[in-house]
């Protein structure tokens, strides 16, 4: 049976696209949140379970015999209106590399802690690699069903090993067996999910969590505070735009990394992932929102833009080989890519013609006319492009550089 979303991946502005990678330790449960990801956005019919090696983007067979995401996939779902470009980034520290290949397509990521174990080293390390690449973050507490589960224990660990402010909008009601929902901090209203219920249920906040409610409130509106001047001023102003003001504020936080937005949930219980998905639409960048890209050829800069006029630009992030022969997995950031086009390999300096314009999604993909800048597309008819090269227009030849890729690697102690 197939559930219809109609118009849900039809043609989106670029405002509306987000290039969305999960990021986590091992075993913090990444191919969960992408599974209930996916589920929820109504691409996965039947939904497929990490232990019986079934879920969408653990597909190859190495990765489901180990256990571990191995191998990024980018997937396409749809969420009230955007376009999520999903990218699997693996959560091993063996796959270091995956990981900064993912994070160069990425516009903003999702990070996944334990809500038992907190940052754990790898969750750390894989932190420290998209603060290289400047990606705005949210951060997502999973497992909060779990014996010994302690948000505000998690949400230390953020504050004190990844040195970042973390801006917590989301209250838990009950604990470990008994979490059944969270009071929505920015709009003071609980969302409730029913035993056995995929779907949340949005009421008033449970009077005896209202007093904690209120204080928490008002310590993230404190927090927003001190580092967002204009919100202040705001704050201080009046009542009336109050939580427009404060979720303008933590999308502006977000963006410039001053802070991260923290959200919790069960993802094996199917809880936290919607309210996960609409801060994901409203704190994490567009295309639009992120710095033009930077290229050379002939030693000149060039600076692409995400405007569909101009030349056309796109870095090949994955190639993968399967039943439909070889899939070339592209973001596009300046103009435009479609069927029949001759595209330079910048790496090769060979002319390729572009075969068919893929969106994947979870379980198929489908023929679009053309992707264009911002987006996130696998094409067909590439005989020999690579990982990593830059294809362009033959008018308009060159290599993207990475962002900022030449900066150390910082470590913590
Ligand atoms: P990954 O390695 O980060 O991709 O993690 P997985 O999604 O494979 O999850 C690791 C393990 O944690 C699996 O056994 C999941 O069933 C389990 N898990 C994931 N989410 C939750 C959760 O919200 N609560 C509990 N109790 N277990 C979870």
């Amino acid at each position: 049976m197939t559930i219809a979303f109609p118009g849900l991946l039809l043609d989106v502005p670029v405002t509306a696209v987000r290039n969305l990678g999960i990021l986590a330790h091992v075993d913090a449960g990444k191919t969960t949140v992408t599974e209930r990801i996916l589920f929820l956005t109504g691409e996965v019919h039947k939904r497929g379970e990490v232990h019986d090696g079934t879920t969408v983007t653990d597909f190859d067979s190495q990765e489901r015999d180990r256990g571990i995401t191995i191998f990024a996939a980018a997937v396409s779902c749809g969420w009230r209106g955007h376009r999520l470009n999903l990218i699997d980034t693996p959560g091993h520290v063996d796959f270091a590399d995956e990981v900064e290949r993912s994070l160069r397509v990425l516009d903003g990521a999702v990070a996944v802690f334990d809500a038992v174990a907190g940052v754990e080293p790898q969750s750390e390390s894989v932190w420290r690699q998209a603060d290289r690449y400047g990606v705005p973050r949210l951060a997502f507490v999973n497992k909060l069903d779990r014996a010994g589960a302690d948000l505000d224990a998690a949400v230390a660990s953020i504050r004190e090993r990844l040195g970042v402010v973390p801006l917590v909008v989301q209250l838990p009601i009950g604990a470990e067996d008994g979490f059944t929902g969270v009071v929505d901090l920015v709009r003071m209203r609980a969302l409730v999910w029913p035993d056995g219920s995929e779907r949340c249920v949005e009421g008033p906040v449970p009077p005896e969590l209202a007093e904690e409610a209120r204080r928490r409130r008002r310590r993230l509106e404190e927090a927003v505070s001190e580092l967002h001047p204009l919100a202040l001023e705001e704050f201080c102003a009046g009542a009336a735009l109050r939580d427009a003001t404060l979720v303008r504020a933590l999308r502006d936080l977000t963006l410039a990394g001053e802070g991260v937005v923290v959200l919790c949930g069960a993802a094996y219980r199917n809880r936290g992932i919607e309210p996960l998905l609409d801060a994901v639409t409203a704190y994490l960048p567009s295309p639009l929102d992120v710095p033009p890209v930077r290229g050379t050829y002939d030693g000149a800069q060039r600076v692409r833009a995400a405007d569909p006029a101009e030349p056309f630009a796109g870095l090949v992030f994955k190639v993968t080989t399967g039943g439909r022969g070889r899939l070339t997995s592209v973001r596009v950031y300046s103009g435009s890519l479609r069927k029949g086009d001759v595209v330079l390999d910048a790496g090769t300096g060979r002319a390729e013609r572009v075969g068919r314009v893929l969106r994947v999604q979870a379980d198929r993909q489908e023929e679009v006319e053309q992707a264009v800048a911002g987006d996130i597309v696998a094409v067909i008819g590439l005989k020999a492009a690579r990982t990593g090269t830059t294809l362009c227009a033959p008018g308009a030849p060159l290599v993207l550089e990475p962002p900022s890729a030449a900066e150390p690697v910082v470590s913590v102690a």
